[in-house]
Formats: structure tokens, C-alpha cells, sequence
């Protein structure tokens, strides 16, 4: 008897049809002669209604809000493991709904982004050695401190690959709105192809530079613990073992390695510059130091000292949110280097282009430049490493950009003709 995880997004459990038909799919496996653990998101839009009624009474800065905030945040998963837990009993099938704090799944104190230390597999193995099917709501565990916590928005990916690797599953599916991960976000190219398997190395760029098909912790543990995860269709009505999803694998089980295999974006880019830095050793310290004490990611940075090698410029990029607070921090944190000025962009956006195939061919970054120039496309910063690229640009070129090198590297989805 093999045990399997299933985990469904937001889209998967939208209503009450979704997770009728959701129920029809655990149902499948069980029939199947398999122990069944379910991974629920919250219905599609709750989290977002949920922050945002955090949001409109607190400006969540202090570690003590966000964990009230996540007590709020965490709700929308109990409510559709609950919801789907019902219909399987309505179906005949033993089952129960499971939190996060009940298992537990015991994570870090880090509210809203929590990391998961261990998760104690002894309740629900001896559920499901009674015959039923654990259904547990995504996205949440608990602290040290006994408080609920959040793994970052997305999470429910993470809960359903760490619980597939505590629970040692057979396989991990992750049922989404799209039929797989594709070279591209399919809502933004149309022209985008599935992709039948992809890396782990290459999914968790693509996931850290922005494509949200699967949160970027879940493809680590997923590459540490070699859990076998696969992005499958909620829409497809098809056994899973029938569905054309993706199939995350090693690189050395890529048949073929490509040059690129795919593309990601990213919106969530604010862009710092301090202007005419006194250029000294330890200026980049006493920058970035206190932004990490601020728990503020930075991203890209590029650094241009003027010629006579006195003063530098520096350019580097965080997250949206964190655009006002970076600035307080650079005008009030002590030991901050002196500089004239700084100027800020929040219409900026990252794009990538990712693949193994890049480690042993060359030009792909004089395309990517290339390709962007005659589209008189501006290049703001540069980053790379040994399998990916990211360009920051103007958002407004996002679409324009992905298309224009979708096309270059040869990703295009070949039309069907009709005859
Ligand atoms: P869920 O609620 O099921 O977790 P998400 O909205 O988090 O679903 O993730 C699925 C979405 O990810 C898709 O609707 C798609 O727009 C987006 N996406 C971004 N990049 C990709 C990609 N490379 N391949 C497939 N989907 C992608
Ligand atoms: N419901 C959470 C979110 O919207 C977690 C998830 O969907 O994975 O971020
Ligand atoms: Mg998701």
C-alpha cells in the first residue's frame, strides 16, 4: 500500500463544486488501495481578504503583530480541510480534518514567513492505519511559543512537500490551475509549452525569480529530500497516473538539456540608488548590514565608482514593500556611509532566463541583451549565476520582453495546424 500526498490550491477548493469534485479525486486513490494524506489552501482570494483585514487595522511592524496577524491569516485553510473532510465522510470515506498545531507541524517564530523544523508523524499515521484519510490545512504550524504560524504566502506547496518527505510518500501531487510548469507563465505567453520534466535546480529558480507555480521552499525540500513532486491539472478530469503534468527530476534524468528552458518575472521590485558614496572599504557594510538587521532582502546590486575612484554609485533592489522601510533605515540606522542623494524606482520588474543547458553553452546572455536593445528595451542591473540570468527593466516592458525572448531562445509552442 503506498501512501500518497495530494495537495490543492486555492483554485482547487474555490467553492463547494471544487471540492466535491476534489473529494471525487481522494476517493480515486483510496479506491486505488492507497493511504491518502490531502494538502488544502485556503479557497482561492481568502488569504488576500484575510491580510487585508490585518492590514486595515495594523501596520504589522512588530513581531508580536504579526503573530496576532497570522492567528488571522492561517483561518482559510482550517475552513476547507474542514469542508473537505466533510464531503469524504459524505462519501462514505473515514476521514479527518487536521491544523497545523494539531499534528504538529512545528516551525520557527518567524510570523508570516516560518520556517519548518520538524513535523511529528505519529496522530496522523495512526489515523491512517485505522483506514482514514487525513486532510490537512496547508500554510500553517506552530511556533515554539504555541502560537499559529504562516509559511509565506503560497505555503501550502511547503506543507505538502514536508509533509511528503516526513511521511516518506510515494509521491507528492500538487493539483493546480495549470496543466504544468511551462517555459513561461502561460497567462502572460500564450505561446508557452509545458514542460514535461523539469529540474529541480532549474524549478527552484524558476520559483525564486518569480514564476509562483510552486513556492520556492517546497522545490528545496523537495531537491533535498528527493520527494517525487508533480504539478498536475485540477481541471483534468483524468487519474492522476493519466494526467500530462510536470514532473520534477535531476538534471541528469533531462534527456535533452536545453540551453533555456524557461523564463520568470517578477513585479515585486523596487530599485535604491545612493548616489556619490564616499568609496572606502567598508561602505557596502555599513549599507547593507543594517537593511539585513531589518530583516530587508536586498537583491541585485551594482556598484559604479566614478573615475577618479573617489566616490561610488550604488544601485541595488528589494521587495515592494519593503521600498518605504529601507529608506528610513538608510536615513535613520546609525553608521550608514554618507551620501548625496538617493533616488527610487517602483516601476521596475526582474526578468530571468533560466537553464541547465546554460553551463556548457555560451551566448545566451548576448542574446538576452540583444534582443532586448532592439526592442530598445533599457537595461537597469545585471545579475547572474551558472544557470540563470535577470535583467531589471521598466515593468512596463514585462510582456514585450518575455514575448521578444520566448521566441529567441526557441520556446514557442509550435501551432497545430487544422487541416
Ligand atoms: P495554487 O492556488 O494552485 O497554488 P498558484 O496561483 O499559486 O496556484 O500557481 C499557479 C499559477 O502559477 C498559474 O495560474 C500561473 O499563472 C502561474 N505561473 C507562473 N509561472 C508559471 C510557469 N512557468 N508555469 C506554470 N504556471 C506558472
Ligand atoms: N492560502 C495561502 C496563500 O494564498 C497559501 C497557499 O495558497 O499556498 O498564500
Ligand atoms: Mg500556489
Amino acid at each position: 500500500m503506498a501512501l500518497i500526498v495530494q495537495k490543492f490550491g486555492g483554485t482547487s477548493v474555490a467553492d463547494i463544486a471544487r471540492i466535491k469534485h476534489v473529494a471525487t479525486r481522494v476517493k480515486h486513490e483510496v479506491e486505488a488501495g492507497n493511504q491518502v494524506i490531502v494538502v488544502v489552501s485556503a479557497m482561492s482570494g481568502v488569504t488576500n481578504q484575510l491580510v487585508d483585514y490585518c492590514n486595515e487595522v495594523s501596520n504589522l511592524m512588530t513581531d508580536a503583530a504579526r503573530a496576532n496577524a497570522d492567528h488571522v491569516i492561517a483561518a482559510g485553510e482550517q475552513v476547507t480541510s474542514g469542508l473537505l473532510a466533510l464531503e469524504l465522510q459524505s462519501l462514505g470515506l473515514p476521514a479527518r480534518a487536521w491544523s497545523g498545531w494539531q499534528l504538529p507541524l512545528s516551525t520557527d517564530t518567524r510570523y508570516g514567513k516560518a520556517r519548518i523544523v520538524h513535523i511529528d508523524t505519529k496522530s496522523i499515521l495512526d489515523s491512517l492505519a485505522e483506514g482514514t484519510v487525513a486532510v490537512i490545512a496547508g500554510f500553517q504550524g506552530v511556533s515554539p511559543e504555541g502560537r499559529v504560524t504562516t509559511l509565506g504566502r503560497g505555503g501550502s506547496d511547503t506543507s505538502a512537500v514536508a509533509i511528503a518527505a516526513a511521511f516518506n510518500a510515494e509521491r507528492c501531487d500538487i493539483y493546480t490551475d495549470v496543466d504544468g510548469v511551462y517555459t513561461c507563465d502561460p497567462r502572460i505567453v500564450k505561446k508557452a509549452k509545458k514542460l514535461d520534466k523539469v529540474s529541480y535546480e532549474e524549478m527552484l529558480e524558476m520559483a525564486s525569480l518569480g514564476s509562483k507555480v510552486l513556492q520556492t521552499r517546497s522545490v528545496e525540500l523537495a531537491m533535498n529530500y528527493r520527494v517525487k513532486v508533480q504539478v498536475l491539472s485540477t481541471f483534468d478530469e483524468r487519474p492522476a497516473d493519466q494526467l500530462p503534468g510536470t514532473l520534477l527530476v535531476d538534471e541528469e534524468d533531462l534527456v535533452e538539456q536545453q540551453r533555456v528552458t524557461g523564463l520568470a518575472y517578477s513585479r515585486d521590485e523596487a530599485r535604491i540608488t545612493l548616489v556619490n558614496v564616499e568609496n572606502c572599504p567598508g561602505v557596502s557594510a555599513g549599507i547593507f548590514g543594517p537593511l539585513a538587521d531589518h530583516g530587508i532582502n536586498v537583491d541585485m546590486i551594482v556598484q559604479n565608482v566614478t573615475e577618479d575612484g573617489k566616490q561610488t554609485d550604488i544601485t541595488f533592489t528589494v521587495g515592494k514593500a519593503d521600498l518605504a522601510r529601507g529608506l528610513e533605515v538608510l536615513k535613520t540606522a546609525p553608521g550608514i556611509p554618507h551620501y548625496e542623494t538617493v533616488h527610487t524606482d517602483a516601476g521596475v520588474a526582474k526578468i530571468s532566463v533560466i537553464g541547465v543547458g546554460m553551463k556548457s553553452h555560451a551566448g545566451v546572455a548576448s542574446e538576452m541583451f540583444r534582443t532586448l536593445a532592439e526592442k530598445s528595451i533599457n537595461i537597469i542591473v545585471i545579475s547572474t549565476s551558472e544557470i540563470k540570468i535577470s535583467v531589471l527593466i521598466d515593468e512596463s516592458y514585462i510582456e514585450l520582453a518575455l514575448r521578444a525572448l520566448h521566441t529567441v531562445y526557441g520556446l514557442d509552442a509550435v501551432e497545430e495546424q487544422s487541416c
